[in-house]
């Protein structure tokens, strides 16, 4: 699994860091989004995809089938 955040998009709502707190979290200056995994293990999936839909502004985009 390969995340890929477009903080051109985020609108810093924090829904996934408040959802994958392990893999996103939110900038402390301007609250956007700040991935800290960029490959996180399968361990995270649920949490991540849930993130990925919850993002109102589709700014995560994950490909599961990336090693
Ligand atoms: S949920 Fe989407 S818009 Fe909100 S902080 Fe995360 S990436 Fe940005």
């Amino acid at each position: 699994m390969k995340i890929t955040v477009d903080r051109d998009r985020c609108v810093g709502a924090g829904m996934c860091a408040m959802t994958a707190g392990e893999v996103f979290e939110q900038h402390e200056d301007d609250g956007l989004v700040v991935l800290l995994m960029t490959e996180p293990s399968e361990q995270w999936a649920d949490e991540v995809e849930e993130a990925q839909h919850l993002c109102p502004s589709r700014a995560i985009t994950v490909d599961p089938a990336a090693r």
